[in-house]
């Protein structure tokens, strides 16, 4: 069987338009079926909504689990691109659009993955499970979660290899290798304020919401929020200082000076977002008409959160900058989620990643602001870890498309996360 390289994959999943919503992922599950059923790959589609499809396939069989999950949903593209966003289009070396980054090149991947070690045909010593699920990108309701509510089963693994990794930065000359194994939770929460409305020529005879509203959010502008390393968090800081020769000891008052010496912005930034909780005004809305004094406002605040602070934690550092006259509700409560850094399976992924990577680079474990579906693994008990390989040379401007506009990948780092996860599958399932 001719193995279709994965740059060819990843280009005919992106002409899929599973934008979610309203997701559609049954198209790819019907490509990805007529492609295992080529191999001889027994599969399974479950489609808990009509058209939104979650592939399974399992190759080889076995009490050792190693399982495989990319998700099939993309966000809209927007406007303004280079390209068009769902061409799929190969050139120079590069795969362009949406969802080559997030997360069908990590899909094609894998896809590339499981169908070389079926062709090569070596037996496992266990079951390696490959999962292309729905609905990631909106809560994953019709994908991860369900399946971990509904038939967790399908996807149990002694550990997971998921999207979410950092792309690897070059500080001094040195190429770092992230390895995700935790992520942030969420405290998203509305805020309200309430006055009296009375018209808008004498206004002294109201209460205006919408000012007392925007004196609560100037104060939160202003939030310092307290700092709090978390052991893997203090090992990345420590490990980066000492790759640019700087020898300071680590500590709650030097870590904003010691973040800033990192010259890339977005890694810098997603570097502090790990060291506090973070705070984010991002939706107001109150008034209604010009000459009517307001008597209702409220502003969707995005929280996110680090282990050991709770909805107490949050409300109370709410209040202290908000004051008695701010309503507060927390409307989405969910707690951040961790593997350990301290087992088997990470020594595992970081041999297999300095095997593709050269053994002078440095890996190093990462925590992500953000969330993705290795939430509901971790709180079902399987352990995920998040990979952004990226092979040398990559362009490191591209990270930035994610979710955004012209999002591409290169060729040659599609071939690497292929080779890194047939390595992970020959190293966990020989
Ligand atoms: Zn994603």
């Amino acid at each position: 069987m001719v193995i279709i390289a994965p740059e060819r994959i990843l280009s005919d999943l992106i002409r899929f338009k599973t934008v979610n919503p309203p997701g559609n992922e049954n198209k790819v599950a019907g490509y990805l079926k007529e492609l295992f059923d080529s191999f001889g790959i027994s599969i399974e589609i479950l489609e808990p909504e009509k058209n939104r499809a979650n592939f399974i396939a399992r190759l080889g069989s076995g009490s050792k689990k190693l399982l495989f999950l990319s998700h099939s949903d993309v966000v809209p593209a927007g406007e303004g691109w280079n390209f068009d966003p769902f061409s799929g289009e190969i050139k120079n070396g590069v795969v362009y659009g949406r969802g080559a980054l997030d997360c069908k090149g990590l899909m094609a991947a894998q896809v590339h993955a499981v169908l070389r070690l079926a062709s090569e045909g070596a037996p496992l010593n266990g079951t390696l499970i490959f999962a292309a699920t729905a609905d990631e990108e909106r809560g994953g309701t019709c994908g991860v979660k369900y399946l971990i509510e509904n038939c967790p089963e399908k996807i149990r693994a002694d550990f997971a290899i998921n999207e979410g990794g950092e792309e690897p930065i070059f500080i001094n000359g040195q190429m770092i290798y992230f390895i995700q194994l935790g992520e942030k939770g969420t405290a998203w929460s509305t805020l309200r304020a309430r006055g009296k409305s009375c018209h808008g020529s004498i206004p002294t005879l109201g209460e205006n919401a919408v000012l007392k509203m925007i004196c609560a959010l100037n104060s939160l502008a202003g939030y310092e929020a307290e700092i709090k390393l978390i052991p893997e968090v203090s090992l990345l800081i420590r490990e980066l200082m000492r790759i640019k020769g700087i020898r300071e000891p680590l500590d709650d008052e030097n870590a904003d000076r010691l973040i800033n010496c990192i010259e890339d912005k977005g890694f810098r930034e997603t570097l502090r977002a790990m060291t506090r909780m973070t705070i984010s005004p991002n939706v107001i809305e109150g008034g209604s008409k010009t000459n009517v004094v307001p008597d209702y406002c409220s502003a969707d605040v995005d929280v996110r959160i680090l282990p050991g602070q709770d909805e107490e934690y949050v409300l109370s550092e709410l209040q202290r900058y908000l004051g008695d006259e701010i309503e507060i509700e927390i409307k989405n409560f969910l707690a951040p989620t961790f593997s350990t850094s301290q087992s088997d399976y990470y020594r595992l992924i970081e041999s297999a990643t300095k095997e593709i990577a050269g053994n002078d680079i440095t890996c190093l474990p990462h925590i992500s602001p953000g969330a993705t579906d290795s939430r509901f693994l971790r709180n079902a008990g399987i352990p995920a870890y998040g990979i952004g390989h990226m092979a040398r040379g990559f362009e490191s401007e591209a990270r930035n498309t994610v979710h955004g506009k012209n999002e591409r990948i290169d060729i040659a780092s599609l071939h690497l996360k292929s080779e890194f996860l047939v390595r992970i599958v020959k190293k966990y399932l020989s």
